[in-house]
């Protein structure tokens, strides 16, 4: 299983944001799109940061809300770690764990072409798992 193959399942689309919006309009956005981060783009659509519920939470308790006001470059991430299609699941798995975090934008020759989250990968292992257990039990049942 490659992250290509989760993301034909679940669709290229990714939501982005420019780095001088503000954070409140970040939150605005997890909210209404009900996801845990966004992926900080250009102008050109490259890849600038990103910013996830984590670093809003981190934003309020060492500020206050007074700093929903500030640009989404102030607390985003800059150095996003990226995956590419052909990357297989366990070793994005095995990314996400040493990186303690739980979405990893996809990238082909410097353009962004999905976003996969842990939800991603939990859902698609246990669909693996379920068709491993149902080859087993006929195999069983068959021998
Ligand atoms: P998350 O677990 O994805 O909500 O993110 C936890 C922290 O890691 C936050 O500070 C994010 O900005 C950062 N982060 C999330 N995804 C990535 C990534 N792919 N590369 C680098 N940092 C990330």
């Amino acid at each position: 299983m490659t992250v290509g193959r989760i993301l034909a399942a679940k669709g290229r689309d990714v939501v982005t944001i420019e780095p001088h919006r503000t954070i409140a309009d970040a939150a605005e956005l997890l909210a209404r799109r009900s996801i845990g981060a966004i992926v900080v783009t250009d102008h050109t659509g490259a890849v600038r940061g990103i910013v996830s519920e984590r670093d809003i939470v981190r934003m309020l308790s060492s500020k206050g809300p007074g700093a929903l006001k500030e640009d989404v470059a102030a607390w985003m991430t800059q150095n996003v770690v990226t995956t590419r299609e052909g990357t297989t699941v366990p070793s994005l798995m095995e990314q996400m764990t040493t990186g303690r975090f739980r979405h990893i934008p996809v990238v082909e020759e410097g353009r962004l072409v999905g976003i996969v989250s842990i939800g991603d990968v939990v859902k698609h292992r246990l669909a693996e798992m379920e068709t491993e257990q149902k080859a087993l039990r006929e195999y069983i049942a068959t021998a």
